[in-house]
């Protein structure tokens, strides 16, 4: 009976202590929740490997009453004040691997040591190996994406002109305005891709495809080529009738005074 009483308060006492105990539990020093925290500030990081300023905190309950860090064992700093971190600089130490830790009293008197840190200490050379196979990736990227997107452009404007552009259309000239092509002598938008050399813009005509150094035209010019299409191609099939040519010329050789 005695037995029997004894075997139902252990069994009565450990339910109590699933119900409420587990924060109790918690808080003993054999199972400590606190972690320790290490924030970039300036400098690099990629994995464990590091170079910079950095800040050391906890991580836990907030019942802290000092924190002393440590280097391989080494004491750096003791805190007893909130928020109870410590800003280092990796180079105040050896290059190579280091281990953090950190001792915790709390506000109860109780210590606990944090699981140490594995932290790599790299040397400027390092640094700049590792940033370069981060960064290298990216630019790569980026160039690709340039290309793709430039073939891409080429290709649209290809698909939706393959023929050139209905005689007399207005075009939209935007920000690196038009030319009058000098093959063919129809106006055609400059675009942004073209290359920009000393005296205009070597660039395709949107008409005939061809490439040629293109200065630009003044809107006023441009419209009246515009213009000019429409009855060079209502008489012809091509622009090339003299008259139309001279007409165009005059336009361009006043426009140069203006
Ligand atoms: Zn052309």
């Amino acid at each position: 009976m005695k037995h029997n009483f004894l075997l139902s308060s252990v069994f009565i006492s450990f339910i109590m202590l699933v119900l409420i105990g587990s924060p109790v539990l918690a808080q003993t020093p054999e199972a400590p929740t606190y972690r320790l925290n290490l924030n970039r500030d300036f400098g690099y990081g990629l994995g464990a490997d590091i170079k910079g300023l950095f800040t050391l905190s906890i991580v836990g309950p907030e019942d802290l009453s000092s924190v002393s860090y440590y280097l391989d064992g080494e004491l750096m700093a003791e805190v007893n004040d909130s928020p109870f971190s410590f800003q280092f600089n990796t180079n105040q130490y050896l290059f190579g691997n280091h281990d953090f830790t950190a001792v915790i009293t709390n506000a109860a008197g109780q210590t606990f040591t944090t699981p140490a840190r594995h932290m790599n200490f790299v040397s400027p050379e390092e640094e700049a190996a590792g940033t370069q196979k981060v960064i290298l990736p990216i630019i790569l990227l980026v160039v690709g994406i340039m290309i793709v997107a430039g073939l891409s452009q080429f290709a649209l404007m290809r698909k939706r002109n393959p023929n050139g552009i209905e005689p007399g259309t207005r075009r939209n000239y935007g920000y690196a305005g038009g030319s009058i092509c000098k093959h063919c002598g129809r106006p055609t938008p400059r675009h942004i891709w073209g290359f920009n050399i000393a005296i205009g813009k070597f660039d395709r005509c949107e008409n005939c495809g061809k490439w040629s150094v293109m200065q630009a035209a003044p809107y006023e010019i441009l419209r009246a080529a515009e213009e000019l299409e429409k009855t060079s191609a209502s008489q012809a099939p091509t622009f090339n009738e003299k008259s139309d040519e001279d007409k165009l010329r005059e336009l361009i050789d006043k426009s140069k005074y203006n």
